[in-house]
C-alpha cells in the first residue's frame, strides 16, 4: 500500500486552490503559489494537484480548452463558462439526477453519473457590452477545427 507523507507544500497547494473560485489551471495556480514558495516548480505543483485528485481531495475538470482545471469542491456540481472571457464559475443549481436514468434507458452499460457545463455570456461581459456573437465562438476545440476562420 502506498503511504503518502504529509507535505507542507501539498497542503499549501490545496489551501491556495480552496481560496479560489475560478477553477484555475495548474499554471494559474502556480503563479499564486510562487509568492509563498518562490522555489517551487510547475512540475511539483502539477504532481501535487494530481495526487490530491487521486486522494479525492480536489477534482480535475476538463472544459474542452486543452487544459486541466482544478476545483476544491469535490461534490457533483454544474459549471458555467463564458465564451467571451472564458471564466469558469460554479452554477448553483441542484444536479438533475433523473438524467442518469434517462441516459441509462439508451445505454446497455452502467451509467454512474454525468457532468454538465453550461456556456453563454457572463454578467460582467454582458455589462461590458458583449451580446450575440457568431456561434463559431463556442469553446469547443472540435468546433474550431471544423470551422477554421
Ligand atoms: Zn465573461
Ligand atoms: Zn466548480
Amino acid at each position: 500500500m502506498k503511504t503518502i507523507k504529509y507535505s507542507r507544500q501539498r497542503e499549501s497547494i490545496k489551501l491556495a486552490l480552496a481560496r479560489r473560485t475560478d477553477h484555475p489551471t495548474a499554471d494559474a495556480l502556480y503563479a499564486s503559489i510562487r509568492e509563498e514558495f518562490p522555489n517551487i516548480s510547475l512540475g511539483t505543483v502539477y504532481r501535487n494537484l494530481n495526487l490530491l485528485v487521486e486522494l479525492g481531495e480536489i477534482q480535475k475538470l476538463n472544459f474542452g480548452d486543452g487544459a486541466d482545471h482544478f476545483d476544491s469542491n469535490t461534490s457533483n456540481h454544474y459549471h458555467f463558462i463564458c465564451r467571451c472571457c472564458h471564466q469558469v464559475s460554479d452554477l448553483p443549481m441542484l444536479p438533475v439526477e433523473e438524467i442518469n436514468s434517462l441516459a441509462q434507458r439508451s445505454y446497455s452499460g452502467k451509467i454512474e453519473g454525468h457532468t454538465t457545463t453550461f456556456f453563454g455570456i457572463c454578467s460582467a461581459c454582458m455589462d461590458a457590452g458583449y451580446s450575440d456573437s457568431p456561434y463559431d465562438l463556442l469553446l469547443s476545440p472540435d468546433a474550431e477545427e471544423k470551422n477554421p476562420q
